[in-house]
């Protein structure tokens, strides 16, 4: 007879791709059943011929952002699924996942970046499964779009579309976001009224920028222009010591 393992991992394991890597390994080994995170990591209902095979699998093929802090597996109640699915997270009032860092954009992001056929051509906030923010967007676990703070974007038809393709880069990213649907850059001047450019202008006369990102400001000035870097090291306090 066919068994069927329940399997629960624990550690950095949302908001890393494991669901979709749970998925596609899975699809492979003609796994049926599900995987679904909770807030306490992610739990696998798995039946086949190739369980254990799987189960070893899982672990040592593990994505490379992934960490497992626990791993727990024993034999449960045969079903007989038919498919393989992710299904809904469960939310607990306890919790004890761990959360992922914001990653840097990786390579394939930033080629897409460059890309003027790519939809998301000069887009700053870019990202996918394997980069972009997580710690600074997440309001509570589970790792769910819903419970970030890119849940007041509702995605576009192609990014829903590349969220839900299983072969696709984006599967399950939950920041996943375009021009179209997702957050946009503005320039402000002093009052907070929206001004035309991206502020080069400004850095080239001398002023001073302060770009909001997803994890603070970053203050900006032309560096080469010593009226600009004096101003700035007068508003900061910061006479002689460098900037970080
Ligand atoms: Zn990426
Ligand atoms: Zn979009």
């Amino acid at each position: 007879m066919t068994s069927a393992y329940i399997i629960h991992l624990n550690g950095i394991v949302q908001g890393v791709g494991f669901r979709p890597y749970v998925f596609r390994l899975a699809q492979e080994m003609n796994i049926k059943g599900w995987v679904k995170n909770s807030s306490h990591g992610i739990y696998i209902h798995g039946e086949g011929e190739e369980i254990e095979n799987f189960y070893r699998r899982l672990i040592q093929e593990i994505p490379p952002l992934a960490k497992l802090t626990s791993v727990e597996c024993r034999e449960t109640k045969y079903y007989g699924f038919d498919q393989f699915k992710i299904i809904e997270s469960e939310n607990e009032e306890e919790s004890d996942v761990l959360i992922s860092p914001d990653i840097a954009t990786c390579k394939e992001c930033l080629t897409e970046l460059s890309d003027p056929e790519n939809h998301r051509y000069h887009y700053p906030f870019i990202n996918c499964t394997n980069c972009g923010p997580r710690y600074t967007i997440i309001k509570d676990v589970p790792y769910d779009r819903s419970l970030t703070t890119m849940a007041s974007f509702s995605m576009c038809k192609t990014c829903f579309q590349e969220y839900k393709d299983p072969l696709n880069r984006r599967f399950h990213a939950q920041p996943v976001a375009c021009p179209k649907c997702g957050p946009v850059v503005q320039l402000l001047n002093h009052q907070g009224e929206e001004i035309p450019g991206l502020g080069i202008e400004q850095l080239l006369s001398g002023e001073i920028i302060a770009v909001k990102g997803i994890g603070g400001f970053h203050l900006v000035c032309d560096a080469s222009n010593s009226k600009a870097v004096k101003s700035l090291r007068q508003r900061k306090e910061r006479g002689n010591k460098p900037f970080a």
